[in-house]
């Protein structure tokens, strides 16, 4: 493969990266988000807190309770600054 054809084959797929990308936000915004589990989100290097995630689309609904957030932390022997 050359490096001309690795080019139009990167091309595509960021092209496809995108159109799914703008897909998953239109679900995103359809969902009802009625179920959510804590998880860990990342929001930049080196930087991760718990949220609530959706279950159904994966989008971040925001902090858990405090309770919640510090059992769950528990229970994953997971340390943040601000549980
Ligand atoms: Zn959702």
């Amino acid at each position: 493969m050359t490096n001309e054809e690795i080019k139009t084959q990167v091309d595509i797929m960021q092209k496809e990266r995108e159109a799914c990308t703008a897909e998953i936000d239109r679900l995103k915004k359809l969902c009802t988000h009625d179920k959510y589990e804590l998880g860990y989100y990342s929001w930049r290097i080196g930087s991760c807190d718990i949220k609530k995630i959706c279950a159904y689309c994966g989008e971040i609904l925001g902090d858990p309770e405090f309770e919640e957030g510090r059992e769950f932390s528990k229970k994953n022997n997971f340390s943040a600054g601000n549980i």
